[in-house]
């Protein structure tokens, strides 16, 4: 049986062994708003409904989601003329859009609020004149809707190979602008790199890096500090996981891992441990951390301190056109799982 003690003072519980648990962690506004539109999505139109990439960077909620009749593709083209289509938080380019409105498609646009704020931030620097250096990971769904919004306007930085080739118009209208899921430290680090290349670097007119991002770093830095092993729950494709098992180790947890489920941990991670962080990226129900910490007290590492450094209320409506189709049909278009 789990004790869970809910405050920050680590109190000696008897036993060496502890559990110091990260609070905020798991599912952002972003994310639960994502995963309920595609459940409400299903229940108003009937499987299949088809979602463009994975609706969340997690295994098991797109697991869970297939069974219930969503069906993921890679690109709006492998899905029927037509269909419902879902794009996931992540976002999409207006070239993606226009896709699947010449094939008829239904879109239900899931792209989280935040990511979007991005997009208008590219679309408004574009209008003005502006070249954009985008900091954030090659390859990454987010970064890829977020410079399809401006193509050849946007440069991406990821690393220092690319702030050396970047090239300007005019050094003195150059702004960055980022990815949502960064780690903090590190991206302000890329930023002093390309203000030494470009001094009139103007910054963005407020933070891209979203709340919940930021928030699950502060929590993790915080219990990184005085753990022996750090576990993270999350999946190997989700960036803001990645990110907190980097912040863990750079906070001085002595060694840190992702797993995606309890069953992932190695009993060879516990030689010598008495404190173990756990933490879960945005995109995790908290059922997966629910396992873990039922493995861990297994373990003997039942006292459970949770370390709280911020309490958390954000909710997102649901996407506009799906809200449109729900009242129409008179049902609930409340953000709540029914
Ligand atoms: Fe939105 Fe941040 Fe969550 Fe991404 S991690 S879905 S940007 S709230």
């Amino acid at each position: 049986m789990v004790t869970v003690i809910n405050n920050t003072d680590l109190k000696d519980t008897g036993s060496n062994k502890k559990v110091l648990l990260a609070a905020p962690r798991g599912y952002c506004a972003g994310v639960d708003r994502a995963v309920i539109a595609v459940e409400k999505a299903l229940d108003h139109y009937g499987a299949p409904v088809y979602v463009r990439k994975q609706i969340v960077h997690n295994k098991h909620v797109v697991r869970s989601l297939e069974r219930r009749g969503a069906i993921f593709v890679e690109e709006v083209d492998e899905a029927p003329e037509g269909c419902v289509m879902i794009f996931s938080a992540h976002g999409v380019s207006p070239a993606v859009v226009a896709m699947a409105e010449s094939r008829n498609q239904q879109t239900i646009d899931a792209t989280c609020p935040l990511v979007t704020k991005v997009h208008r931030e590219v679309q408004r620097f574009e209008k003005e004149g502006y070249d954009i250096l985008l900091v954030g990971h090659e390859g990454h769904e987010e970064v890829e809707g977020t410079a399809g919004q401006a193509p050849g306007i946007v440069q991406l930085i990821d690393g220092n190979d690319d702030i050396a080739k970047a090239k300007v118009k005019d050094p003195s209208k150059v702004i960055w602008l980022s990815q949502t899921t960064l780690s903090v430290d590190e991206t302000m680090e890329t930023v002093l790199k390309i203000r030494e290349r470009f001094p009139l670097l103007e910054n963005p007119p407020s933070d891209d890096i979203c709340y919940a991002t930021q928030n699950r770093q502060v929590a993790i830095k915080k219990i990184g500090a005085d753990s022996d092993l750090v576990i993270v729950v999350g999946s190997a494709n989700s960036s803001n996981t990645v990110r907190l098992v980097e912040v863990a180790l750079e906070a001085g947890a002595k060694a840190a891992y992702r797993v995606d489920f309890a069953s992932e941990i190695e009993d060879s991670w516990f030689e010598g441990v008495a404190t173990v962080g756990v933490s879960s990226g945005a995109s995790v129900p908290e059922e997966l951390v629910s396992d873990v910490l039922d493995y861990l007290d297994e373990k003997g590492f039942g006292n459970v301190s949770t370390v709280t450094t911020a309490e958390e209320d954000i909710q997102f409506s649901l996407p506009k056109e799906l809200r449109k189709e729900l009242k129409g049909a008179g049902h609930d278009t409340s953000n709540k799982k029914r």
